[in-house]
């Protein structure tokens, strides 16, 4: 299967407005993905509409998020329904710090509806740390029903790797994303822990242009646990 699990929509201060969902899903299906994950900073509230649109075309699509825990560090959070997805989104929502989006520096926070129209805009900044610890995602997920995969493990701001100095052992995931392909060699003699783990790379776009092309297929391996949980 061809993928791109994390994406931005123009809920994400720093997506593009552009990124509507009807954009994104279009967008998609214009490059014959065959699975799609709408992943915002820190909220799920574009996955309704999202979600419809994507029925609306006829591709697979995921409700997620990007969470950004305590520590600073991205990780995706994908859910088999849109419902647990808005549940999770709910209690993320009630662990950040009421600091205000400033649209001026940060950038809007649109809500849209499955015709694209705005329907409102988040106040509160999307982009600062939740209050989420990254060792309570295997726990929330297990409530919650989703599935977590840590975010660009490989850059050198908000990844694991980078907070934490390494991957922590305590603390499991199912598999990982990686950002910068032609540094998987090197990244691995420094981190040989991860080495025969799966990973998938996603495009982590934030403008249209940037979602994947459909070079990638996903691991076997991960689109069994995928299919074992329900997402696809
Ligand atoms: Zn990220
Ligand atoms: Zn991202």
């Amino acid at each position: 299967m061809t993928y791109d699990l994390h994406i931005h929509s123009c809920l994400s201060p720093c997506g593009d407005n552009e990124m509507t969902v009807n954009n994104i899903v279009n967008m998609a299906m214009l490059k014959e993905l065959d699975v799609i994950a709408l992943t915002d900073h820190n909220s799920s509230r574009n996955c309704p509409a999202f979600m419809e649109a994507a029925r609306n075309v006829g591709i697979r699509a995921i409700p997620g998020m990007e969470i950004n825990t305590s520590e600073e560090i991205h990780a995706v959070c994908l859910f088999p329904t849109l419902e647990q997805a808005m549940d999770f989104d709910a209690y993320v929502f009630s662990t950040m710090p009421p600091v205000k989006n400033k649209p001026e520096i940060f950038g809007d926070q649109i809500i849209v509806n499955e015709n694209d129209e705005p329907i409102g805009k988040m106040d509160t900044l999307l982009i600062t740390a939740s209050g989420v610890s990254y060792s309570e995602l295997p726990e929330l997920m297990a409530r919650f029903g989703g599935i977590f995969f840590p975010s660009h493990i490989d850059r050198s701001s908000n990844s694991l790797v980078a907070i934490m100095g390494g991957v922590p052992e305590d603390v499991e995931f199912p598999f990982y994303e990686f950002y910068h392909l032609g540094l998987y060699d090197e990244f691995m003699e420094s981190n040989p822990c991860l080495v025969g783990k799966p990973w998938l790379h996603n495009s982590d776009a934030h403008y249209l242009w940037d979602i994947a092309e459909p070079e990638r297929h996903l691991d076997p391996r991960i689109e069994e646990m995928l299919r074992k949980h329900g997402l696809i």
